[in-house]
């Protein structure tokens, strides 16, 4: 049910192998390591999918919608509370599905912010 570009970039969220400003900066790509998004920290993976105020209230509004029954604003804490839920079978693809879309669009919006 997941787009393979999105499952594409949750696997690379949970992998912690998004190449991240701060991740580009420690190797010479980027002169700036800080938060393409909010500027408030250095764009490290853990910032950009945990405690940027941006991916905060996606995923709030995205647990709202589903109903998801989480304090996190974690993707990693979302995607084993899905695993460990009682869904149905078909909840948990959508679930997968909507978060993994989740990773994807903050990506892209972290990707505008880079790139203009
Ligand atoms: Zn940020």
């Amino acid at each position: 049910m997941t787009i393979p570009k999105h499952r594409f970039f949750m696997w690379l969220t949970m992998k912690n192998k998004m190449q991240t400003t701060a991740r580009l900066f420690t190797i010479g790509v980027s002169r700036d390591p800080m938060c393409q998004i909010c500027g408030l920290a250095e764009e490290a993976q853990d910032h950009l999918f945990l405690n940027c105020v941006y991916s905060c209230e996606v995923l709030k509004t995205i647990k709202r919608c589903m109903m998801w029954n989480t304090t996190s604003t974690n993707v990693l804490d979302i995607y084993r509370y899905i695993k460990r839920s009682r869904m149905s079978r078909m909840w948990k693809q959508t679930s997968y599905a909507v978060l993994a879309a989740s990773v994807y669009q903050i990506w892209s919006v972290r990707n505008d912010a880079f790139w203009s």
